[in-house]
C-alpha cells in the first residue's frame, strides 16, 4: 500500500499515488456498502471521536457511518454546545480528548489551520473534516471518486468550479487534487468571489458562465457561503442566479455528457436550478453522498493501518 501519512489534514501533502491508492480502496468499499451485510472489521477495537466545531449534516453523518461500518466505537461531540462555550481553548479540548485514548479524531473547525495545530498535540490520527476556507480533503477525494466512476478516468478532463470560490475549502482541495492528476481547472464566478492571488493558481478564470462552461466535462457548483461573508459580495440572490445560477440553457454550453456536481448543502434557485440538481441523467449529487461514505472508510482504514504499524508514541 502506498499511503504513508499519519494524518489526513489536506490534499496538499498527498502524492498522486497516495490519492489513487485511497480511491482504489474506496471503490472496494462502495461494493461493500451496496451489499445487504455492510460490515468490515478494519477499525475493530478502535475509538473514533468526531469533533465538529461548525455545523455539518452530511459530513458528520458520513464519518459516523463509515466508522460504524468498519467496526469502530464512534463518539460524536457536540462542540457548539460544550466546552468552547465555556471558554476552553482548542488545545485544552484536544489534551482532554487525548487522555481518553482515541485512535481517530475527525475535526471540523471554522478557522483555517486549527485542525493541523490540534494534530500536533494528540497521539492519534487526525482527519480534517473542513477547516475554515483552507481544505476539506475528504470532499475532494469523494468528488474525485465520483468523477472517476462517471467518466472512466481522472486525467485530461476539463472541470469548471463555479460560484463562491473565495470562501470555499471545497474549491481549494479540489483544485489541488485535480491538478495533481493532470486535469484542467476553470474557475467561474464574479470577481468579488475570486480569491486574491488566483492568477498564480494555474487555473483559467472566467466571469461569464457561458464562456467558462464551453466544452467542460464536469460542472461543479458551490454554495454561496454567506456565513463567511462580512460585506456585500453579490448584489442580490436573484441577480446572482441570473448570471451564475446553473440552468439548462447555461449547461448546454458544456459537453453534452458533462456531469453536474454540488457538495451540498444546496441553495436551489440561487446557485443551481432544482430540475438540473434532480436530473438523474446529468446530476451526480446523490452519488457524491454515496462516495463520501466509501472514501471516509478508506481514509480511516489507511490511517489505522499506519497507526498500528507505528510504535506507540509518548507525547512531549
Ligand atoms: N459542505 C461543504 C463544506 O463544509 C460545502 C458547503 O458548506 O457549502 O465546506
Amino acid at each position: 500500500m502506498s499511503f504513508d501519512a499519519k494524518h489526513l489534514l489536506g490534499i496538499e501533502p498527498l502524492s498522486p499515488l497516495e490519492i489513487t491508492t485511497l480511491l482504489d480502496l474506496a471503490d472496494s468499499y462502495v461494493d461493500l456498502n451496496r451489499r445487504a451485510h455492510k460490515h468490515g472489521d478494519a477499525l475493530a477495537g478502535l475509538t473514533q471521536i468526531n469533533m465538529f466545531f461548525e455545523n455539518s449534516t452530511r459530513t458528520q453523518a458520513s464519518f459516523e457511518l463509515a466508522g460504524k461500518r468498519l467496526g469502530a466505537d464512534v463518539m460524536n461531540m457536540a462542540m457548539q454546545a460544550s466546552s468552547i462555550k465555556k471558554g476552553e481553548t482548542l488545545i485544552d479540548t484536544a489534551l482532554t480528548l487525548n487522555a481518553m485514548h482515541p485512535d481517530l479524531l475527525v475535526v471540523r473547525h471554522p478557522h483555517s489551520g486549527a485542525v493541523a495545530l490540534l494534530a500536533q498535540k494528540v497521539n492519534c490520527a487526525v482527519l480534517n473534516a473542513g477547516d475554515g476556507r483552507h481544505e476539506h480533503p475528504t470532499q475532494a477525494l469523494l468528488d474525485a471518486l465520483t468523477i472517476r466512476r462517471a467518466k472512466g478516468r481522472l486525467q485530461r478532463l476539463t472541470i469548471a468550479i463555479c460560484g463562491d470560490i473565495a470562501h470555499s475549502r471545497v474549491a481549494r482541495s479540489n483544485i489541488l487534487l485535480l491538478h495533481k492528476l493532470e486535469n484542467r481547472v476553470r474557475l467561474i464566478g464574479p470577481p468579488t468571489l475570486m480569491p486574491s492571488g488566483v492568477a498564480d493558481w494555474g487555473v483559467e478564470v472566467f466571469d461569464d458562465m457561458r464562456a467558462g462552461l464551453e466544452g467542460c466535462d464536469v460542472v461543479m457548483m458551490l454554495r454561496l457561503q454567506r456565513e463567511r461573508m462580512d460585506g456585500g459580495f453579490i448584489p442580490s440572490s436573484r441577480e446572482y442566479y441570473h448570471r451564475f445560477g446553473l440552468d439548462a440553457e447555461k449547461l448546454a454550453h458544456a459537453k453534452p455528457d458533462a456531469i453536474v456536481m454540488h457538495p451540498g448543502p444546496m441553495n436551489r434557485g440561487v446557485e443551481i436550478d432544482g430540475t438540473i440538481a434532480d436530473d438523474i441523467n446529468r446530476s451526480v449529487i446523490q452519488e457524491q453522498v454515496e462516495m463520501g461514505v466509501a472514501v471516509r472508510m478508506a481514509a480511516m482504514d489507511l490511517l489505522a493501518r499506519n497507526l498500528r504499524a507505528r510504535p506507540a508514541e509518548v507525547m512531549a
